[in-house]
């Protein structure tokens, strides 16, 4: 049996600070041991030039669209303008082309780059099921195992948040371009996320949750079938106006209104997006202490709006974030676009400053949402480095030039507000290093396979 492994970086965040004077404990089974006295344990691996952070959850996620990056930043001809509906039909384009192999290939890279940036978990919300017209693989959860597979050869722990989508929408035609994504019935993906959880049960790494897309693609008795289900519940809600427009339109109530009178929301429910709410919904999400899931950089691509998060921290939601689309894959950088989105809307400064009166109060406040929400979103015993905990970390280097000048009680605001990725030099998890020196041993590897499934859907 190995014995207990002890590091000393100069800097570990434990319980909320930055300490300099104790190691972190990891046992052989990968979990924390707690902390001890540096002097105690003079065998301790010293970690030089380095703070040692517990590593960041990823609450939303589509990995495969990682795959239209650069490619739709622009106003396609037939367009009058770009918006969210434009962007939707090309990443349709690319959902509709990927074979089993191509979802894997793809998504790796997207979880590739996630472990690059010290993402140690990702909750996947995965609404690929089918073939191309339709069909069902002969395996019905062909394409979430290549998902699974994908985050597990990276190493990233997975919350694979199984998709329901019943529709195109209130009083919309079927769109072809869906036909990919479809349950039947309800009992059609209650079905496959039993099948999900039975067949990952014996594995650490993997998680199933449940996700009804939107109100736009799931009906009401969807949504009223779900109630009481043990999963976390995660689903798109109000992220565009139109949706909840349509939703006023066919339940006379809005999208938060009617997931609350469904008996969904709850401390095991996270709104993704929640950006287009009046006072009512914020007050809902408050009271049933739901979690919401902003996506900063996505929302600012696709012109969604801002998520009010100040007033749903004021009302007891709790706050996650997620990459979303892959515009960009940085938590940090979404943490930071969060509060500076606030900062253009309310034309001040500090506004998720939880009050502390500290130099770094603020940014912990944005890490928290960085990992221990994340992880309490996905239902993860990880996201804080405590006794008991999976040893999930990535570290930084204390001389990159983002964060060079930093003292202990400013490098968190640093790292959240000036941080570069390339400052993320190790990242770990349950005490398995993935990521060493900035390099991970599957780089060349995916970004081969990556460019030649972009090379052959896009040529
Ligand atoms: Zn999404």
């Amino acid at each position: 049996v190995r014995p207990t492994t002890f590091l000393k970086p100069d800097w570990l965040y434990w319980d909320g600070e930055l300490r300099d004077d104790v190691a972190l404990g990891v046992g052989p089974d990968g979990l924390v041991t707690g902390v001890q006295p540096a002097e105690e344990v003079p065998q301790a691996a010293r970690l030089s030039g380095r703070a040692l952070l517990p590593g960041m959850v990823n609450g939303h996620s589509h990995a495969f669209q990682r795959l239209i990056r650069g490619r739709t930043e622009y106003v396609s001809s037939g367009h009058p303008q770009d918006d969210f509906w434009s962007w939707r039909e090309l990443m349709y384009q690319a959902a509709c082309a990927l074979d089993p192999e191509g979802v894997y290939v793809a998504s790796r890279q997207a979880f590739l780059e996630m472990a690059l940036s010290g993402i140690t978990s990702v909750g996947e919300f995965h609404y690929l099921h089918h073939q191309p017209d339709g069909t069902p693989y002969d395996d019905r959860e062909e394409l979430a195992h290549q998902v699974i597979r994908a985050a597990r050869d990276v190493g990233l722990r997975i919350c694979l948040l199984r998709v329901g989508y019943a529709r195109s929408g209130y009083q919309l035609p079927p769109n072809p371009r869906q036909r990919r994504f479809l349950d039947k019935t309800v009992d059609g993906l209650l079905g496959s996320v039993e099948t999900l959880k039975g067949g990952y049960a014996a594995d650490p790494f993997v998680t199933v949750g449940l996700a009804p897309h939107s109100v736009r693609a799931v009906p009401r008795e969807w949504l009223e079938a779900l109630r009481g289900r043990p999963e976390r519940v995660h689903m798109h809600v109000a992220e565009q106006p139109a949706e909840v427009a349509a939703c006023r339109s066919e339940y006379q109530r809005t999208p938060v209104q009617l997931i609350e009178e469904a008996g969904l929301l709850g401390e095991n429910f996270t709104a993704v997006h929640a950006i287009h709410l009046d006072d009512v919904d914020v007050m809902r999400l408050g009271r049933a202490r739901a979690l919401v899931c902003a996506c900063p950089s996505t929302e600012r691509n696709l012109g969604d709006g801002v998520v009010p998060a100040d007033a749903l921290l004021n009302a007891g939601a709790r706050v996650c974030l997620g990459s979303d689309s892959q515009a960009t894959i940085n938590l940090l950088d979404e943490a930071r676009q969060l509060e500076s989105h606030l900062r253009l809307m309310r034309l001040r400064r500090a506004v998720l400053d939880p009050g502390s009166g500290t130099p770094d109060g603020l940014a912990k406040r944005l890490f928290q949402m960085a990992t221990v929400e994340g992880a309490r979103s996905l239902g993860l015993s990880t996201g804080a480095l405590k006794a008991g905990a999976p040893a999930d970390y990535f570290t930084v280097d204390l001389n990159h030039p983002t964060l060079v000048g930093a003292s202990r009680g400013t490098l968190l605001p640093t790292l959240v507000f000036g941080g570069g990725m390339a400052a993320i030099r190790e990242v770990v998890v349950n005490g398995k290093s993935l990521v060493s020196e900035g390099h991970h041993l599957l780089l060349s590897r995916s970004r081969e396979d990556f460019s030649e499934l972009a090379r052959r859907l896009f040529s």
